[in-house]
C-alpha cells in the first residue's frame, strides 16, 4: 500500500517502535508516591520538559490530554465570554460551542482578517478568537501573525490550532498564544495523546474534574506511554525536512494542470504545507476516486476523515465559495516527507486511469 495521507495520522516513528518496549514495563500509575509511581512520573515529566523546550513555553504551561479534539472542546467549552471562529475550523473548534460568532474565508482558503475586524469592533473582552495555524484540508497557511496582531488590538485572547504546523510552518514565539492545541498521532506518536498550552495567567475552565491530575486543568490518569511517546516525536517533528515532499506535491500539481484542462487546486496562489495538495479531477465524485485509490493500494482522502466514513463536500470549501459542483470531486493527498520517485509515479498512473474510466462513462455523472 502507498500512504499518502499523512495529514490524517502520520505513521508511528521509528525510534518510537524501537524504544517502546522500555516503556510497556512502566505501568504504574504516575500520581502513586512509590518506585512504580515515581517512573510512570518521570516518563510523563519528561515528555513535558521536551516539549516545553521546543515551543520555548514555560514547563507548566504544557498539560496533557487525550489529543486535540479534547484540548480544543476544553478551551474553546471553558471560555468564559463569547468566541470568534473562522468558518473553516475543524469541527473540535466549530462545533464545540453553539454560540459561536463566525468570520469568513477567501476563495483562496485563508481567513479573511477584515471580516474578523469587522466583528471585533463589535464585541468588547473579555472575547476568544480561534484560528488554525495551517488547514488540515487544503494545506493554506493562515496568517497567523496579523490575526494576532489583531486580536490583541481588540483586547481580546487567541487560540492557536496547530495540530498539523509544528515543523512544517516556521512559527515564532509560541508562547505570545493564550491557547495551543497540538495532537500526538498527528506527529508519528502513538493515539491518545494530545497537548493544550495554556498561558499563565490565561482564562481558563477545566472540563473534567477529579484527581487533580495535570494541575487540576486535566483530571484522570495520564496515558503514559502516549504521552511518552509524543515528547519524542514533538522532537523528531519539528526538525522534519520537507522539501523533498514540497518537490513531489509540486511536481504531481504541476503534471496534473499540464495535461489536464478543468483540473483546480484550492489554493493554489497562496502559502500552504508542502505536503498538501487538494486538487480536483474533472466530473468524477471524492468518494469514487478513494474507493477506486483504494482498490489500487493508493491510501488518500477526500478532505478531512470524518469518522461515518461517509463523503460529504467540506464546509471548507462552502466556507470558501467553491462551486458545488467542482468541492464534490476534491481529492487530498498529503505526502510523507521524502516520499518515493515510485509512489509518485503510480499515483499519476492511477489518477489518470481513473480519470479515463471515470469520466469517460460518466458513471458519476447518471446519479
Ligand atoms: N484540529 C485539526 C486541524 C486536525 O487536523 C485534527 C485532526 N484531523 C484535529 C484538530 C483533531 O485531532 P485529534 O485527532 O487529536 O482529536
Amino acid at each position: 500500500m502507498i500512504y499518502f495521507d499523512y495529514n490524517a495520522s502520520f505513521p508511528i516513528r521509528q525510534s518510537i517502535k524501537e524504544s517502546i518496549h522500555d516503556y510497556l514495563n512502566v505501568f504504574g500509575n504516575p500520581s502513586s508516591v512509590h518506585f512504580f509511581g515515581r517512573m510512570a512520573r518521570k516518563m510523563i515529566e519528561e515528555s513535558r520538559e521536551k516539549i516545553a523546550h521546543i515551543l520555548n513555553v514555560p514547563l507548566k504551561t504544557v498539560i496533557f490530554t487525550s489529543g486535540a479534539t479534547e484540548s480544543n472542546n476544553t478551551i474553546l467549552k471553558g471560555f468564559e465570554g463569547p468566541v470568534i471562529l473562522s468558518a473553516q475550523e475543524h469541527d473540535s473548534v466549530f462545533l464545540a460551542r453553539k454560540d459561536a460568532l463566525f468570520y469568513g474565508v477567501t476563495m483562496d482558503g485563508l481567513v479573511d482578517l477584515n471580516h474578523l475586524e469587522n466583528i471585533l469592533k463589535e464585541t468588547p473582552p473579555p472575547f476568544l478568537v480561534s484560528i488554525m495555524s495551517a488547514h488540515n484540508e487544503t494545506g493554506v497557511i493562515q496568517p497567523l501573525d496579523d490575526a494576532f496582531e489583531l486580536v490583541k488590538k481588540y483586547g481580546g485572547s487567541i487560540h492557536v490550532d496547530a495540530v498539523q504546523s509544528l515543523g512544517r510552518q516556521s512559527i515564532t514565539d509560541w508562547a505570545r498564544f493564550d491557547y495551543i492545541t497540538f495532537s500526538g498521532h498527528k506527529i508519528g506518536a502513538l493515539k491518545g495523546a494530545g497537548v493544550m498550552v495554556i498561558k499563565e495567567n490565561a482564562s481558563f475552565n477545566p472540563f473534567t474534574v477529579g484527581g487533580g491530575q495535570e494541575r487540576s486543568f486535566r483530571a484522570g490518569t495520564e496515558n503514559v506511554l502516549s504521552i511518552t511517546t509524543m515528547g519524542l516525536a514533538f522532537d523528531e517533528a519539528y526538525h522534519e525536512d520537507w522539501q523533498n515532499s514540497l518537490k513531489a506535491r509540486d511536481y504531481i500539481q504541476e503534471t496534473l494542470l499540464k495535461e489536464h484542462d478543468f483540473v483546480f487546486v484550492v489554493g493554489k496562489n497562496v502559502a500552504r504545507l508542502s505536503n498538501t495538495l487538494l486538487i480536483s479531477m474533472p466530473y468524477v465524485k471524492s468518494e469514487t476516486q478513494v474507493m477506486n485509490f483504494d482498490i489500487h493500494k493508493i491510501a488518500v482522502s477526500a478532505g478531512s476523515a470524518c469518522s461515518s466514513g461517509k463523503v460529504k463536500v467540506s464546509k471548507t470549501l462552502k466556507a470558501m465559495n467553491l462551486d458545488l459542483s467542482i468541492a464534490e470531486t476534491m481529492l487530498r493527498m498529503s505526502l510523507p516527507p521524502n516520499p518515493l520517485k515510485e509512489d509518485v509515479d503510480m499515483f499519476l498512473d492511477v489518477w489518470k486511469s481513473i480519470f479515463n474510466t471515470c469520466y469517460l462513462t460518466k458513471e458519476d455523472l447518471k446519479t
